[in-house]
């Protein structure tokens, strides 16, 4: 049997640990894809540190997967070897529950799926996925670029609002990321250490949108009061602190909160043709497969500019 490498956590709170598998071989509907590059993004701590409702372990982590369909597995209609592809959070449903029923894939009651989580992901040479989970790489992004788009935030979200014709404001904590939101577009920049973030948003007009994407409930509920009539919080940053919310502040405007968890492949495909066109790119620090643990310390301490990728196949 042929061998690969790969980064497993074997308990909760356990070590990265860099092992030699077997390379895996595609069931019926699904394919295996030679992984390319795979961002390490927040959520992989619920692997990390089993947070995750029934994890098994050992397992490996990654939800940020780009690379290239190396074998099918049986009864797999829509794709071809060779094809680039990437597989994001929603590594699979059921297909025939009420929620997949109404084409809600996401909510699925009966086998929700997470990639890295439920089965293992992209932090090794291959991984076996669910043919419905994989979304088409464009060929004019790299598998570096295109791996953090499955999952990656802030920085995104700034060029994105920008690309489809938003007046965009960027706010962080401290001055020291004003130059970079501004060169990604944002016509504005609030500092929300030194600044009241609602307010400064009022005297803009009020947002329509907040995409509120730290992981920090505080920070959410200092730019609620910035939301404008009709204006959405959206929530994309995994916090499990309370969010303190004065009902009235939704009322009277029609204002709401909402949450995203992510979307389905689908979504992700249309993301990635959506970068390509309009010339939004992720930014990243790169890491070899073996300095996953490196990597993953480099993502929690918020240092790293912006996401961190590992190249498994590099
Ligand atoms: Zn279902
Ligand atoms: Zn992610």
């Amino acid at each position: 049997m042929a061998k690969m490498r790969a980064v497993q956590v074997s308990r909760p709170k356990g070590p990265f640990e860099l092992v030699e598998r077997e390379i895996p071989e595609p069931g019926a509907g699904s394919i295996r894809i030679k992984v390319q590059a795979c961002g390490i993004c927040h959520s992989d701590m619920y692997t990390k540190e089993g947070l995750y409702p029934g994890i098994q372990y050992p397992r490996v982590p990654g939800h940020e997967v780009a690379g290239v369909i190396d074998a099918l597995g049986s009864g797999v209609a829509q794709w071809k070897v060779g094809q680039r592809v990437g597989v994001g959070w929603h590594g699979g449903h059921c297909g025939y529950c009420d929620s997949c029923r109404r084409g809600d894939f996401l909510t699925c009651q009966v086998a929700p799926r997470v990639t890295g989580i439920s089965y293992d992901g992209g932090y090794a040479e291959y991984m076996i996925a669910p043919a419905a989970v994989a979304a088409l790489i464009p060929d004019e992004l790299s598998p570096v670029e295109a791996g953090p788009w499955i999952g990656g935030l802030g920085h995104l979200g700034i060029q994105y609002a920008v690309k489809m014709g938003f007046r965009t404001v960027g706010i962080a904590r401290g001055k020291d990321k004003e130059p970079l939101a501004k060169k990604l577009g944002a016509r504005h920049y609030i500092d929300s250490q030194g600044q009241d973030p609602a307010a400064e948003l009022m005297k803009l007009g009020g947002a329509k949108v907040i995409l509120a994407t730290v992981t920090d409930a505080k920070a959410m509920g200092a730019v609620l009061g910035g939301l404008g009539i009709g204006g959405k919080l959206i929530i994309l940053g995994a916090a499990a602190e309370t969010l303190e919310v004065p009902p009235l502040a939704l009322l009277g405007g029609r204002r709401s909160i909402v949450g995203w968890p992510s979307g389905t492949s689908i979504d992700s495909q249309d993301t990635l043709s959506f970068s390509a066109l309009s010339g939004v790119r992720s930014m990243n620090e790169v890491f070899p497969l073996e300095r996953a643990a490196e990597g993953y310390e480099r993502m929690m301490s918020g240092k790293a500019k912006f996401r961190v990728v590992l190249t498994p196949g590099a």
